[in-house]
């Protein structure tokens, strides 16, 4: 076993990992990398298949976020922002803010919406997003939404109100203890049950194993030839018009646009995220738009897929604007929320930094003489960090550039052409899409959608076997998730699923 793998073995703990599992074998230890390709300490070459956990967005080793962060270097790398403000964290708030109100404005004068300042502040489709809060990770970037929204409604309605939150069935925001009070992953929530505050949630629209969904299954994404009446749609009604009967509307509902990443890669039928949040909204809740994992381009031209036939209970709504143009899921769906969490690739995925967008009326409740102690309580040490926010300028002039909008439109083709190359295999029930991501879920048999169990390690083996292909990725349960850097050609993308296609064949074996 090479020195570093023992040395990993005697003293790391990894995350989300089985350790008697890993224990039993050398671990692959990165040490480069260059655009989609990782390397070992071994001189072996493997696919980023995952962009290493949903971060990367240009490619590893990327040369104009290497030399931002070395200009960077040459200035500083952190001075607190308790007490002082920095040049890159200025200029970052000041794009993302800019970023964040033009994609909204663009869809909405798409869709052909009233503009913001044509709407009365109280009743705001639109809101401005204004403020900016730094933190870490996606975590803490929906640690700070969900105490913001807690503490604004408290404010707003009162101090005798207890607010409370709507997620989504099968929810992920993050392993912070109020982030995991919006979670509904039992797998990875339960153990905690007594540390956490109580969140309600609500069916989120799982269109291959729907209850409501009549359609046998087909060879193609679930949300394409689903037959139903929206009754996911119904649901979050019923559940908004439940809390007015109790007489505590939610402070918030909060979700992941466009795609659940962690509950599985599950996608929502093009439209449903523009009702259910007008829904929402409708009866007094804040939107909290967790873009984690979906922000910065990952979604690419964004909601696509909606039923092939119109008629009953097809979406209206299809998008018309220019493929690739939204930085985030909810922009292209034509939602603007309250809050808005970004991480990941905030910094091309190259240094932990997070940030919480929202309106100035939220901010305007904080505000007060020193001794009123409206204060937000809350911050951490590497806040507004430069070398993060300097990563972070040179990532979004590179992702509003012609030729990532060009690379991204090139991906998304690539990964829907060759993706239609596992329908052949009885053990793929589902694949499906939203822009630059990809899950693919195992089946024992695709016309009874029979799942294997989770003790079968089905995803993990068939993991194994991709990377003794060269592509690294990782799954969630029985889905396994492609979801590359922007930089990968159509030969990786080629290999990438063609070591998915050849692991279900070796593993699965029918
Ligand atoms: N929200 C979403 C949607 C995520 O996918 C994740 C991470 N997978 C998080 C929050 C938490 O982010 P982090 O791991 O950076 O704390």
């Amino acid at each position: 076993m090479h020195k570093l793998a023992r040395l990993d073995h005697a003293h790391v703990w990894h995350p989300f990992t089985q350790m008697r599992d890993w224990l039993r074998r050398e671990p692959i230890v990165i040490t480069a990398g260059q655009g989609a390709v990782l390397r070992d300490v071994r001189g072996r070459e493997y696919l980023d298949a995952n962009s290493s956990i949903w971060t990367n967005l240009h490619g590893h080793n990327h040369p104009k976020l290497n030399a931002a962060l070395k200009r960077q270097l040459g200035k500083i790398a952190h001075s607190s922002a308790l007490g002082f403000a920095n040049e890159p964290a200025s200029l970052l708030a000041a794009k993302l803010v800019r970023l964040a109100n033009a994609e909204c404005e663009t869809r909405n004068a798409e869709s052909g919406a009233p503009a913001r300042a044509a709407i009365p502040h109280s009743a705001s489709r639109t809101p401005h997003l204004n403020k900016v809060f730094f933190s870490d990770d996606g975590s803490t970037a929906m640690e700070v939404a969900l105490k913001l929204a807690y503490e604004f409604t408290r404010r707003t309605r009162g101090p005798k109100t207890k607010p409370r939150f709507l997620s989504l069935a099968g929810a992920y925001h993050g392993d912070t203890v109020g982030a995991v009070s919006l979670g509904h992953i039992d797998l990875f929530h339960k153990a905690y049950g007594g540390l956490l505050f109580k969140t309600d949630q609500v069916m989120s629209p799982y269109c291959y194993r729907c209850p409501f969904n009549r359609a046998k299954p087909e060879r193609a994404d679930a949300r394409e030839y689903r037959q139903c009446n929206w009754e996911c749609v119904g649901k979050v009604e019923a559940k908004c018009a439940a809390a007015r009967k109790r007489g505590n509307d939610y402070a918030a509902f909060v979700f992941e646009p466009l795609v659940q990443g962690a509950a599985g890669m599950i996608p929502q039928p093009a439209g449903w995220l523009k009702r259910v949040t007008d829904i929402a909204r409708g009866h007094g809740a804040l939107l909290v738009a967790d873009e984690v994992m979906t922000g910065f381009g990952r979604t690419g031209a964004g909601e696509k897929v909606g039923k092939r036939e119109s008629g009953k209970g097809s979406p209206a709504h299809q998008p018309t604007f220019p493929p690739a143009h939204f930085l985030t899921g909810s922009a292209s769906a034509g939602v603007q929320p309250d809050f808005l969490a970004l991480a990941k690739g905030l910094t091309g995925g190259y240094l932990p930094m997070a940030a919480t967008l929202t309106t100035q009326a939220v901010f305007d409740a904080f505000l007060g003489e020193y001794e009123e102690f409206k204060t937000f309580f809350h911050g951490h040490s590497y806040t507004g960090n430069q070398l993060g926010a300097a990563a972070g300028l040179a990532s979004l002039e590179l992702l509003t550039g012609k030729a990532s909008i060009a690379a991204r439109v090139r991906l998304e083709e690539d990964l829907r052409a060759e993706l239609q190359s596992l329908w052949s295999l009885p053990n793929v029930g589902d694949a499906r899409q939203v822009g630059l991501v990809a899950g693919v879920e195992l089946v024992r048999d695709w016309r009874t959608r029979e799942p294997f169990a989770l003790r079968e390690r089905a995803g993990i083996r068939v993991c194994e076997a991709m990377a003794r292909r060269g592509v690294l990725t990782r799954p969630i349960g029985n889905v396994v998730v492609l979801m590359p850097p922007y930089c990968t050609t159509r030969v990786q993308v080629r290999r990438m699923v063609g070591a998915l296609r050849e692991a279900v064949g070796e593993v699965l074996g029918r």
